[in-house]
């Protein structure tokens, strides 16, 4: 089957699943998956899978990117953080959607690859940085979205202060690698509002200092 008619198989599959929001459906078509997996692994770049990215970590199913994207109800003029760049799919999707898109890598090699692949596919508003995202980026707060595609048990505090007001933020939790949701969190008058709504795997939200290439 040719690239073509397997994206557009892909799209079909996402729809029928539930992906109904034509923004998320419109930004997956634009973005040439296979530019972000690892070479060998082009060929299945529009199957429904997780795809290796190369140093043990993942790319997302297109299903989880596409219903975590859809979850966090982005906006055009709307400033997004994104923790965990991993191969910049996520993050090149998001920047079709919203104005500025900032993202947090801890690993370098990683972070360097991703903004390369980025600048290749003109996406201008997406600035990535090498840190720690469970600290957010201080200097750029509030944001009205945040993204997290690492899992951990708990939202790290410093990324909900660093939520705007209406703000909206998704993340993959849980107690442990076989019992993770996607959680939705509100920030509004009232407090913060959550809602589980899809069970999940995902790779590990790491926090603290930043790996040497000689521990992957
Ligand atoms: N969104 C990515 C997939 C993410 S895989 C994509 O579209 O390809 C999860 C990523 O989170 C990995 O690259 C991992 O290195 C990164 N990560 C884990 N803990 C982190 C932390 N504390 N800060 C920043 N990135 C982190």
């Amino acid at each position: 089957m040719s690239k073509h008619a397997s994206k557009i198989r892909l799209i079909m599959e996402l729809r029928r699943s539930g992906i109904t929001d034509t923004r998320v459906l419109a930004a997956i078509e634009r973005i040439p998956r296979e530019e972000f997996v690892l070479p060998t692994f082009a060929d299945q770049a529009y199957e429904n899978l997780a795809l290796p990215i190369g140093h043990g970590q993942t790319i997302s199913q297109p299903y989880v990117v596409a219903f975590m994207t859809q979850a966090l109800q982005v906006e055009e003029k709307m400033k997004v953080l994104e923790v965990g760049t991993g191969s910049g799919y996520q993050a090149a999707v998001l920047s079709k959607m919203c104005r500025r898109l900032y993202t947090i890598e801890r690993y370098r090699p990683l972070a360097e690859d991703s903004e390369k692949r980025l600048q290749h596919l003109r996406c201008h508003n997406v600035v990535v940085r090498v840190a720690d995202g469970t600290k957010g980026w201080r200097e750029q707060a509030p944001f009205d979205r945040i993204i997290v595609t690492a899992a951990g048990r708990e939202v790290p505090p410093l990324l909900l202060e660093q939520l705007g007001d209406n703000g909206v933020l998704v993340m993959p939790m849980g107690p442990d690698p076989l019992n993770q949701s996607i959680m939705r969190l509100k920030k509004t008058e009232r407090g913060i509002e959550r809602e589980s709504l899809l069970p999940v795997r995902f790779v590990p939200l790491v926090p603290g200092a930043l790996p040497e290439a000689s521990d992957f």
